[in-house]
């Protein structure tokens, strides 16, 4: 038999599914295999909560497949590992040629077994200290340290091979993109909401993308920073709709008609109205928003209740209870950070008010809003709406 290698992704949270695990398990299948449709032949299989990519042949570029597969939801851990035949002497042979490169830069070393095929002669703990023996006698100085190793080495009885493997790297968690429904994102050109929209893909939700313009009060680079900005989210979800709205004409109706210190609240309510619309076409049951609570004035908890009651779906928030720190930090380690501070405007910054209310009254926003026809106003932003569709190839 020719050894070769093989990336196992294990399992998240599909694992404490009970009788729908099939269902994720197809999900995560589907998304693995489009993602590397085009790196080669690929045998994608899934047995035991685990993910097997079997390469079938040699032109497979199973080093991108593993950068790949580490950003697909639903996977916690991700390694190669080399397949021998289950024979322990076998084993033996391959743990002292496969395994040293992997340990080169750690001083203390676990080796742990695992019998998935109980007809295998040895036990698991026998299986481990077979091979932790042979990986010291050509890596003498290397120590064995079974509390607190650097490196943990795994020796797997599989159904068709033994597997061994070292250091696993953590996937991207989370539940199989698309297994929760599908929600709308609006999607600016600031920090937090591609940070709310990885939130909520983590969280096995489709997303469909909104964005609004005010051009010529932001600017067409604006906008292409925010397709940017999508096109780095499809690192985790593949390909996503940006659907574009233009928000002129209602703004400079609100900065004509209504009084200062409601504009933003009313654009606001404007904006979730348009977006229940978008998102019943696009059948999005709730919306995500990258608000965090008294982040900013349209931000504290009575303008979010006016702004709710303008919505006829739920409104996600999931950065609602982040500091910008810790947004910031989500934002660096996802990658859309360097792309969200360059400097744009975007709609909800031109014509703000000196003094926005931070405490609005519902009733006295109702009656600011009469002063607009924002019926035929947002009947108008609709009907010229574009969208883009953005894929990571
Ligand atoms: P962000 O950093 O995501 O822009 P922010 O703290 O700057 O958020 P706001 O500008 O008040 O906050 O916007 C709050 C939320 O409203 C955003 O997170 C986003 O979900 C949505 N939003 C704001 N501007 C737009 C826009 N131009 N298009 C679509 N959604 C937007
Ligand atoms: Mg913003």
């Amino acid at each position: 038999m020719e050894n070769k290698e093989f990336i196992l992704c294990k399992y998240g949270e599909i694992v404490l599914k009970g009788l729908n695990k099939g269902q994720f398990e197809k999900a995560l299948l589907g998304t693995v295999k489009t993602r590397l449709a085009d790196l080669g032949e690929f045998k994608i299989y899934y047995a035991q909560s685990t993910l097997y990519i079997e390469p079938m042949s040699a032109e497979c570029d199973i080093r991108e497949a593993l950068g790949r597969v580490k950003t697909v939801f639903g996977i916690a851990t991700v390694t190669r590992a080399l397949a021998v035949k289950k024979d322990i002497d076998e084993i033996i042979k391959y743990a002292k040629t496969y395994i040293p490169p992997f340990l080169k830069d750690a001083a203390t070393f676990k080796v742990e077994g695992k019998r998935s095929d109980k007809s295998f002669p040895l036990t698991s703990p026998e299986l481990a200290a077979k091979v932790g023996e042979a990986i010291l006698e050509v890596l003498p100085t290397c120590k064995v340290n079974v509390n607190d190793p650097e490196a943990l080495v795994r020796v797997e009885i599989r159904e068709e091979y033994a597997f061994l493997h070292a250091n696993a790297e953590r996937g991207a968690g989370g539940i199989p993109y698309g297994t929760s429904g599908k929600a709308l994102l609006l999607l600016s050109g600031g920090i937090d909401s591609p940070v709310a929209g990885y939130m909520t893909a983590k969280r096995g939700a489709y997303l469909e993308a909104l964005h609004f313009e005010s051009i010529p009060y932001t600017s067409q680079m604006a906008k292409e920073k925010v397709l940017t900005l999508a096109k780095k989210l499809c690192a985790y979800i593949g390909r996503v709709r940006v659907n574009i709205v233009s928000l002129t004409a209602i703004q400079e109706q609100i900065k004509r008609l209504a009084n200062e210190d409601y504009f933003t609240l009313l654009l606001r309510r404007s904006m979730m109205r348009i977006a229940c619309r978008v998102a019943n076409m696009h059948r999005c049951d709730v919306l995500v928003t990258g608000e965090s609570l008294g982040q900013v004035a349209s931000q504290t908890m009575k303008a979010l209740t006016v702004t709710d009651d303008a919505a006829n779906i739920p409104v996600f928030r999931p950065c609602i209870g982040l500091d910008k720190e810790e947004i910031v930090k989500a934002a660096r380690s996802i990658g859309t950070f360097d792309t969200s501070i360059i400097p744009y405007e975007d709609c909800c910054t031109v014509f703000t008010p000196k003094h926005p209310k931070t405490q609005p009254e519902l009733i006295k926003v109702l009656e600011e809003e009469k002063k607009i026809d924002f019926i035929r106003l947002e009947e108008e932003a609709l009907a010229s709406m574009e969208n883009r569709l953005i894929s990571l190839y």
